[in-house]
């Protein structure tokens, strides 16, 4: 199987794999049990992980990582602990249309519940207008959320900016930065004065079930509510004790995710784009003008149902959008919020690569996908409609 959904999740680093081994085998040792060295040895393995991430990130200090189940945890914890914790300073939350699920239903939980939500808009190429930002701002937004890099198109925000408009507002800024790190260079903390952010390992060769998120340290300290009522494993916000094989392995995914050469990964993706474009009609790749992450690509084939396609192509593992969207059978909400009509949208495939995808496996993939689209297209009266000007 040629695997390019990438931005679902990733395969686990052979090195991380070895570097968690020991942790669910000998070394079984709670970590919160520092009294004998079994313990101690556990203990200090997930203070290394928790450096490992903080030294990544160029956050200040290793104390500002709080390790949870994944990014879902995360934004849960992060959207709902500055709402719940901040209402007396207000009610109002500002976030995108093209977030991902974890963001919106938080915050269609928290419009339920009285607070009010602005979704600002995007353009054709995916980014928000930082004037509408800006001027969405009131004296009673406490909280803006922005994702780093779109899951679907992999299209790039301006959150340096965004973080300074924030820093200027004194508004908080959580950022989902889920598929941002571990995809391209890393993210300072040190230049860029987001607030929270929140990471997951299965998205950079790391296990699954493990994320963390940062809680920048301020003079004024970031309030969050308890997220889990328990023991004193993250200073008491988070109870329960620590999988310290997981968090061996995200740590050791995280050092490793700066080793990989970017720039090889993005010549092979942008050797793909070339090609389909070249070989078939009618391909638009979304927000190709953008700065994007250098793995993935969302490409519009009209007329060609990606549900169809990706039944035609079995041994080729690509997506008709985000994994969290499969089994609704509604078109992204990314690409309708970009403009694309509904059609257009259920005619789009994401692919998504990884350090590991090799030239041979991107001829594959050209070669399968051409052939299955001008089998379908040829079989296809719309198509044949579309071709002779009769239809859109
Ligand atoms: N945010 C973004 C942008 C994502 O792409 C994902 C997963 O696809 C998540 C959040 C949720 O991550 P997890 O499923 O690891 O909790």
């Amino acid at each position: 199987m040629v695997y390019l959904d990438n931005n679902a999740t990733t395969r686990l680093d052979d090195a991380v794999l070895q570097a968690m081994l020991p942790f669910l085998k000998d070394e079984y040792g709670n970590a919160s049990s520092t009294q004998h060295r079994m313990g101690r040895k556990a203990n200090e393995a997930i203070q290394k992980a928790r450096m490992q991430i903080a030294q990544s990130l160029s956050a200040s200090d290793p104390s500002e990582i709080f390790f949870t189940s994944g990014a879902t945890e995360a934004i849960n914890w992060a959207v709902k602990g500055v709402a719940e914790r901040y209402t007396s300073l207000g009610n109002h939350i500002i976030t995108s249309q093209t977030e991902h699920p974890a963001v919106l239903q938080t915050c269609a939980q928290l419009q339920k519940k009285g607070f009010n939500i602005t979704y600002l808009p995007v353009n054709q190429d995916g980014l928000i207008n930082l004037e509408h930002l800006k001027s969405a701002i009131t004296d009673k937004t406490i909280l803006i959320c922005l994702m780093a890099a779109n899951n679907e198109t992999g299209i790039i925000n301006p959150i340096t900016a965004v973080a300074n408009i924030c820093k200027e507002r004194n508004v908080l800024f959580f950022c989902d930065a889920t598929q941002y790190i571990g995809k391209t260079d890393q993210l300072n903390l040190q230049e860029i004065p987001i607030d929270l952010l929140c990471i997951s390992a299965h998205k950079f060769h790391g296990p699954k079930g493990i994320g963390a998120l940062y809680i920048r340290k301020k003079r004024q300290p970031i309030q969050l509510e308890t997220l889990i009522a328990g023991g004193q494993q993250e200073n008491g916000f988070r109870g329960g004790t620590y999988p310290v094989h997981n968090l061996v392995g995200m740590g050791e995914a995280i050092a490793r995710s700066a080793e990989t050469d970017w720039q090889t990964v993005a010549d092979k993706r942008d050797y793909l784009e070339r090609q389909l474009a070249k070989k078939l009609k009618h391909v638009a790749i979304n927000g190709e003008q953008q700065d994007r992450l250098c793995n993935t690509s969302s490409i519009t084939i009209k007329h060609v149902l990606s549900s169809e396609l990706m039944s035609q192509i079995p041994d080729i593992a690509i997506s008709s959008g985000s994994a969290c969207a499969t089994g609704t059978r509604d078109p992204s909400h990314v690409l309708l919020a970009m403009g694309l009509s509904p059609d257009d949208a259920k005619c789009t495939i994401r692919i998504s690569l990884s350090k590991y995808t090799t030239d041979g496996e991107i001829e594959q993939t050209i070669e399968a996908i051409v052939a299955a689209v001008h089998k379908i297209r040829s079989n296809s009266p719309t198509w044949m409609l579309f071709e002779k000007g009769l239809l859109d």
